[in-house]
């Protein structure tokens, strides 16, 4: 069962409304895409839905659509701004399944073979080394 609070102060929300910085790859009428500050992996990309909700479990269906077009878009420019062998997509759903921001948003992490993603809400990037992946990530989705 899906927790109905939805708590307008959370970090994302507070991305989306501009009031904290982020590094932005892509943004639409419905969807935002900005660099996870603790990547899993070199690109670690978050595509965010502007419609407030908490996580899948709240989420009206209508976002799926456009939220995975997007989702598949950044998949494929992740994918080869950084030469990956694949591409792993991760969603959270509640403390238990491991979510730390009640913003519904879906992880998008390039692979290499055989190297193991990093943990999740791990270590802190460097601001100028999310600025070079963003900016490579761009490049590919003409944005
Ligand atoms: P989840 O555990 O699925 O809720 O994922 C939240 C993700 O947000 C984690 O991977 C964090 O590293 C990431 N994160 C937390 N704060 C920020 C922030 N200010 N900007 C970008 N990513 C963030």
């Amino acid at each position: 069962m899906a927790d109905p609070t939805y708590d307008s102060n959370n970090i994302f929300a507070k991305i989306l409304r501009g009031e904290i910085p982020s590094h932005r790859v892509y943004e639409d009428d419905a969807i935002v895409a900005f660099m996870d500050v603790m990547p899993q992996g070199p690109g670690h990309t978050l595509v965010v839905p502007k419609a407030q909700s908490r996580n899948l479990l709240d989420a009206d269906p209508a976002v799926f659509g456009p939220l995975f077009a997007v989702v598949q878009k950044v998949a494929l420019a992740v994918k080869k701004a950084f030469g990956a062998d694949g591409v792993t997509i991760l969603q959270f759903n509640e403390p238990a399944s491991g979510q730390t921001v009640y913003h519904l948003h879906v992880h998008v992490i390039p692979r290499f073979q055989g190297i193991p993603l990093k943990p999740h809400s791990g270590q802190m990037e460097k601001p100028e080394v999310l600025t070079e992946n963003a900016d490579k990530i761009r490049t590919e989705l003409g944005s």
